[in-house]
């Protein structure tokens, strides 16, 4: 039997069902009440036994006819109710049917109306919300197809290009394999870095947690990074207490947030500028930052800095070798050791990026 049949004759049936037990009420219960009635008024005397025998049997006989009278009333509104409340919620439920049909078929524009307070027009908000965000995440997924289409676009029209003019005989052996491997090299980065994040954001990254000296990976940082600022002229310092309390987090992991962070201000700041690398306890967390003295980063752009292939000057990053996601990686993996990333920084004042990594011990009590 179909939803509508099983509600209609369920509700048609609990209708039958309190008929019968008023029925019964009315034939057993009753006498009680008027018989006592019918004492009071002719009194409880021999002689008048036949006459209370005759007004309770008349009284009974009245209240059965009258039942009896009111039965196809009652039972045919119980039938309409019935057919009403089983309408109403089918309707709700073919409505949510097709609803999730469409959303089935990738029709993300589909949105439930259903009126009222009940679970129904709950379940039909939840459908909605939920449609939202599957619309947001196609727009999402379209929008980053065509930003890696982009992405890759660029290097391989060089590549393209330089193949050309070797084989017009423009450009010498030598220049084109030096410009080939800097091309390929950016894409092996891009594509590197995107299939990190995809695995980040699918949770699918393993993670050593461990104990890790903060004081030593600073250190370690600090040694990667030493030889390249010194050869672009900017003064690399370390600013961290050498008993610095031990994180929870991955040792290599947060060498590449470091090194992701020390990149762009490398990149960044210009010849005779300063970066200072530091590291310091706060809470229950230790809290390190890469702060430069580069352009600093304007208002407008802080709250997509951190966005995959968000450039504030995309010639720029593309020519210094920029992928367009390492901030990207950095905060997906801040976030997954259970950190939390941020800037301060503002237009010609310089930028510190800082994040937060767990005291070792903090996670045991
Ligand atoms: P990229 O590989 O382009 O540097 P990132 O994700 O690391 O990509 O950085 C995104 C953008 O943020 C950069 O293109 C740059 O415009 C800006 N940016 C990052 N770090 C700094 C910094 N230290 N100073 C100024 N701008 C920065």
């Amino acid at each position: 039997m179909k939803l509508f049949g099983r509600l209609f004759w369920s509700h048609l049936l609990a209708s039958v069902v309190a008929s019968a037990c008023i029925l019964i009420g009315v034939g057993l219960i009753s006498p009680i009440f008027y018989n006592q009635h019918i004492d009071r008024l002719v009194g409880t005397s021999p002689e008048n036994r036949v006459l209370r025998e005759s007004l309770s049997q008349g009284h009974r006989r009245i209240m059965l006819l009258a039942f009896a009278a009111s039965l196809p009333v009652a039972l045919t509104l119980a039938a309409g109710t019935a057919y009403l409340e089983a309408r109403r919620v089918v309707t709700a439920i073919k409505k949510l049917e097709e609803g999730g049909r469409a959303l089935a078929g990738g029709h993300y524009d589909k949105r439930l109306e259903l009126r009222g307070n009940d679970e129904l027009a709950a379940i039909a908000q939840h459908f909605n919300a939920l449609a939202e965000s599957l619309a947001t995440t196609e727009k999402e997924r379209s929008a980053l197809i065509a930003t890696v289409a982009h992405e890759l676009h660029t290097p391989l029209s060089a590549l393209q290009g330089y193949t050309e003019a070797f084989a017009e005989n423009l450009l010498p052996l030598e220049t084109v394999t030096a410009a080939l491997n800097r091309e390929l090299e950016a894409m092996r980065r891009v594509t590197n870095d995107l299939l990190l994040v995809s695995r980040i954001e699918a949770r699918g990254l393993e993670l050593q947690l461990e104990r890790c000296d903060s004081h030593a990976l600073l250190v370690d940082a600090c040694d990667r990074f030493l030889m390249l600022f010194e050869e672009k002229d900017i003064r690399l310092t370390l600013d961290a207490l050498e008993n610095l309390p031990p994180v929870y987090a991955d040792y290599s992991r947060l060498l590449q947030v470091l090194s992701n962070l020390l990149s762009n201000a490398l990149r960044y700041t210009p010849s005779g500028g300063r970066v200072v690398l530091g590291g310091r306890a706060h809470e229950e967390t230790v809290r390190f930052w890469v702060s430069d003295s580069g352009p600093g980063i304007a208002a407008e752009h802080q709250k997509r800095i951190f966005d995959r292939f968000y450039r504030i000057d995309p010639a720029r990053s593309r020519r210094e070798d920029g992928s367009g996601i390492g901030l990207t990686v950095a905060k997906g993996l801040v976030e997954a050791m259970g950190g939390h990333i941020g800037l301060e920084s503002g237009a010609g004042c310089g930028s510190t990026f800082f994040f937060t990594c767990t005291r070792f011990g903090a996670t045991l009590s």
